[in-house]
C-alpha cells in the first residue's frame, strides 16, 4: 500500500505538495507527542504539524468535545447563531487585553490575515501594507505578496501593494548582535555586553525608516509582525525594535498587526501572546494554527473601532468560520492549556531543551546558531562559525533524515532551508527533549564521520 499511495501523490497532487525524505513518511496515528507510520514505527513529533498540535495529539478531552460536537450539530453557516461560538468568543476575548476584544473566526491564518489586511485598509483609508523580508503570512494572493521566505517569495507579476521591508535578524543581519535578543541562552554564553545594549536595534529602526519614508511614506495601512519569524527559522529580533516600529507606523497613521499563526496559545512560554513578549498592544491580532489542536479554525481579534470601520466599507462573510465543530475544540483546547498547566511548561521544558541545544553548538562547528523562546527553537546549520554561510541543503537533509529514522521529526526553515525548527507540542516533556538532544547529536555526529 505505501508504494500505491506514493503513486497517487505523483499521478494526482499538485507537484507543489512537497513531502519531506526522499521516502516520505506515511502517518496512521497520533497520540499526544507521539506518531506512528504505517509500519507502526514511533516517531517523537518535534514539528507539531507545521507549529499546530499545541496540546497533543488526539488529546482525550479534545476528542471528547469534537466527539460529543460531531453527534450534535456540525454547522449552521454565520447567518445563524448557536451556543458554542458565543462559548468559545468570551473565552478567547477573556485572553487578549482591552480593548482587543472584537472576534472574527475564519479556518485558516491566510483567511485571517486577508482580513486583517481589509481592516487595516478599511480603518487607515491608506493602501500600503509593510512586512519584513522573510515573513510568512500566509498563501493566499493577498497574503502571498506579503509573504517573502525564499520559495514562498511571489514571482508572479502584479501586487498588491504590499512592500518587503528589511528583516532585523540578529543572527544573519548586517549588525549582528545575537547578545541584543532576549534569550536565556545569554546565560550560558556568558555576554559582556550590557544588558541595555541596543546597536542592532538602533540600526534596523533606522533601516526602517528609510522604508517608511519611501514611496510609501504617506499611505501606510498596515504593518504586519510575526513576533518571532517562523518559516523563516525562528529569527527574532533586537530587543525593542517591534514597539519603536509600532510607534513609527502609529506616526504615520497606519496600524500595526501582530500575526500569531506560530507565537500565539502559549508556545512562546512566558506569555500567553508573542506580542507581549515585545511590551507591544497591536490594534489587530491573528491567529490559527495551535487555536485548533490540528482542526482547521483560525481568528482575528481587534478593536470595536476597527470592527466598525470595516462594517462601514464591507460585508465580510465566511461559510465556515466560527461553525460549532470548530469552537467545541477551540474551548476545550484552550482549557486544556489551563488545566494543564502548557504555558508553564512550555516556559520551564523550552527554557531547559533551548539551554541543551545551545550547548550543542557550543559543541560542533556546524551549528551556527541555536536561538528562540519557550517551545519555539531554530538551530541554525552553517559551514562554519566564521563565515556563517548555510550549510549546503543536501547536507542539512541528510542530517534530518537521520534523525526521522532515530525517531525523531523535526520541521525546517530559512531562505536556505538551513535552520532546524524544534516545535514540539506544549505538553513535551524534559526526558523526551533529552532524547531529541541524544538524537539531534547522534545524526550531527554521523554527519561528521
Ligand atoms: N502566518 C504565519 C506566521 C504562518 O506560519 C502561517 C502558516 N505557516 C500562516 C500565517 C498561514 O496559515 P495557513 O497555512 O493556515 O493559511
Amino acid at each position: 500500500p505505501y508504494r500505491r499511495v506514493l503513486e497517487i501523490y505523483q499521478q494526482h497532487l499538485s507537484p507543489m505538495q512537497t513531502a519531506y525524505f526522499p521516502q516520505p513518511l506515511l502517518l496512521h496515528q497520533g497520540h499526544m507527542e507521539w506518531l506512528f507510520d504505517h509500519e507502526g514505527n514511533r516517531y517523537l513529533d518535534f514539528f507539531s504539524g507545521i507549529v499546530t498540535i499545541s496540546v497533543g495529539h488526539c488529546h482525550p478531552k479534545v476528542n471528547a468535545a469534537a466527539g460529543k460536537q460531531l453527534g450534535r450539530l456540525w454547522h449552521t453557516s454565520a447567518v445563524f447563531f448557536h451556543p458554542q461560538i458565543h462559548e468559545y468568543a468570551e473565552k478567547l476575548s477573556a485572553l487578549l487585553p482591552e480593548p482587543l476584544k472584537v472576534i472574527f473566526l475564519t479556518n485558516s491564518g491566510s483567511e485571517a490575515n486577508d482580513l486583517a489586511m481589509l481592516m487595516a485598509r478599511a480603518h487607515s483609508k491608506n493602501t500600503h501594507i509593510i512586512s519584513f523580508r522573510g515573513a510568512y503570512h500566509g498563501s493566499s494572493p493577498h497574503t502571498h505578496d506579503l509573504s517573502n521566505v525564499g520559495p514562498f517569495k511571489m514571482t508572479l507579476p502584479g501586487g498588491v501593494g504590499c512592500q518587503s521591508t528589511m528583516c532585523p535578524d540578529v543572527f544573519r543581519g548586517p549588525w549582528g548582535g545575537s547578545h541584543c535578543r532576549d534569550s536565556p541562552v545569554q546565560t550560558i554564553r556568558k555576554c559582556s555586553c550590557a544588558p541595555d545594549c541596543c546597536q542592532a536595534k538602533d540600526q534596523y529602526i533606522e533601516q526602517f525608516k528609510d522604508t517608511l519614508n519611501t514611496s510609501v511614506a504617506k499611505s501606510i495601512a498596515g504593518f504586519f509582525a510575526e513576533p518571532i519569524q517562523g518559516v523563516n527559522g525562528v529569527v527574532q529580533y533586537p530587543k525593542g525594535f517591534l514597539k519603536e516600529a509600532f510607534e513609527l507606523v502609529r506616526e504615520r497613521g497606519g496600524v500595526c498587526i501582530a500575526d500569531e499563526v506560530q507565537t500565539g496559545f502559549g508556545r512562546l512560554g512566558s506569555h500567553f501572546w508573542g506580542f507581549e513578549t515585545h511590551g507591544v498592544l497591536p490594534d489587530i491580532v491573528t491567529m490559527a494554527k495551535g487555536i485548533g489542536n490540528g482542526f482547521p479554525m483560525a481568528a482575528v481579534v481587534t478593536t470595536a473601532e476597527i470592527a466598525k470601520s470595516l462594517a462601514k466599507c464591507v460585508l465580510h462573510f465566511n461559510t465556515f468560520g466560527g461553525n460549532p465543530m470548530a469552537c467545541s475544540i477551540g474551548s476545550a483546547v484552550l482549557e486544556v492549556i489551563k488545566e494543564e498547566n502548557l504555558q508553564e511548561n512550555s516556559r520551564e521544558v523550552g527554557t531547559y531543551m533551548l539551554l541543551k541545544f545551545a550547548k550543542l553548538r557550543d559543541e560542533f562547528e556546524i551549528i551556527g546558531d541555536v536561538r528562540g523562546k519557550g517551545l519555539m527553537i531554530g538551530i541554525e546549520m552553517v559551514k562554519d562559525k566564521t563565515s556563517r554561510q548555510p550549510l549546503p541543503r543536501e547536507e542539512v537533509n541528510q542530517i534530518h533524515e537521520d534523525c526521522r529514522h532515530m525517531g525523531l521529526l523535526v520541521g525546517r526553515g530559512g531562505v536556505f532551508s538551513q535552520t532546524f525548527r524544534v516545535v514540539p507540542p506544549l505538553c513535551v516533556t524534559k526526558p523526551e527533549v533529552d532524547f531529541a538532544v541524544e538524537v539531534f547529536r547522534a545524526a550531527v555526529i554521523q554527519h561528521m564521520e
